[in-house]
């Protein structure tokens, strides 16, 4: 008898033990962890819209939770032997992507710059060395974005709107900056450490396609690995229903849409596809009165 209530005991303690488990990771999944979930400032985030954007600081976080599209973003190129790759998978599934560029890397490959744009895709500033901004004084911050938006301008005649901070190490300082050079800030919040080198394509897939939801950022390298795990990856969310968009885009249907003109230049042409982004993006869904623009 005592045995017998013994193990009854067991059981019930290992079923609170994983019901607790069970919990944690539907807390985790659903509202970015427990702390979150107790904590009343988080919901007061959500409740205004905070938590996707915070127009204090042009601070992008994430897509709304409430349409079926993610962001597709590549940093660190622009690098030869991987970007034809990406850009031929993207043109592939009629897709369009934001290229995160660091301008040392323009500078010795401009016509690649060209290229992205070419196609459609979108250009931002992810500095000209990729240092760690909250390491720099003012001066070098200032420094690392302008010269990577002079040499872009030099490739390409266009401007950028976008900026994401290398290893998104950044402070109010950086952010600060940022904003008055005219930037949205672009955080992430999938990625697959695609960074590293010779890592099996399928486990990059499979890191992108097991955390992704809607309203993803999804990070990823102008890498060859990841341009071999790119053709799945866009194919699974299509199957999906998951529509990959860039980032101009996701901006443009935040319940406040934020519209930047991507890339514009000072020809009519550029300020025409600017537009024409931005249209496009906004036809995905009803339009919203409020708006913030920088
Ligand atoms: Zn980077």
């Amino acid at each position: 008898m005592k045995l017998r209530l013994a193990s009854v005991r067991l059981g019930l303690g290992v079923a609170v033990v994983l019901g607790l488990c069970a919990c944690a990771v539907f807390l985790r999944k659903t509202a970015g962890g427990l702390r979150n979930a107790l904590s009343p400032a988080y919901w007061r985030a959500r409740e205004n819209g905070a938590d996707l954007y915070e127009p204090s600081n042009h601070l992008f976080k994430r897509g709304p939770r409430d349409r079926a599209e993610v962001a597709l973003s590549f940093d660190d190129g622009p690098h030869p032997k991987s970007l034809p790759l990406i850009l031929a998978a993207l043109r592939a599934s009629h897709v369009h992507a934001t290229f995160f560029m660091v301008g040392s890397q323009i500078a010795l490959h401009p016509s690649l710059a060209r290229a992205v744009l070419a196609d459609g895709n979108e250009v931002g500033n992810h500095t000209y060395d990729h240092k760690p901004l909250d390491k720099l004084s003012v001066e070098g911050v200032r420094h690392e974005l302008n010269a990577c938006e002079n040499t872009f301008h030099a490739a390409t005649g266009a401007k950028m709107d976008l900026m994401r901070p290398p290893g998104m190490r950044f402070d109010p300082k950086v952010l600060q900056i940022a904003s008055q050079l005219g930037y949205v800030t672009v955080d992430w919040n999938v990625a697959a450490k695609d960074y590293m080198t010779h890592i099996d394509p399928n486990v990059i897939a499979s890191r992108v396609l097991s955390r992704v939801q809607d309203g993803s950022i999804i990070l990823l390298h102008d890498d060859p690995d990841t341009a071999a795990a790119l053709p799945y990856i866009l194919e699974e969310l299509r199957q999906r229903g998951l529509q990959a968009v860039m980032v101009s885009q996701m901006l443009a249907a935040l319940p406040k849409p934020v519209l930047v003109a991507t890339n514009a230049n000072e020809t009519k042409q550029g300020l025409a596809v600017a537009v024409h982004r931005v249209n496009r993006a906004s036809s995905f869904g009803p339009a919203h009165s409020e708006s913030f623009t920088r």
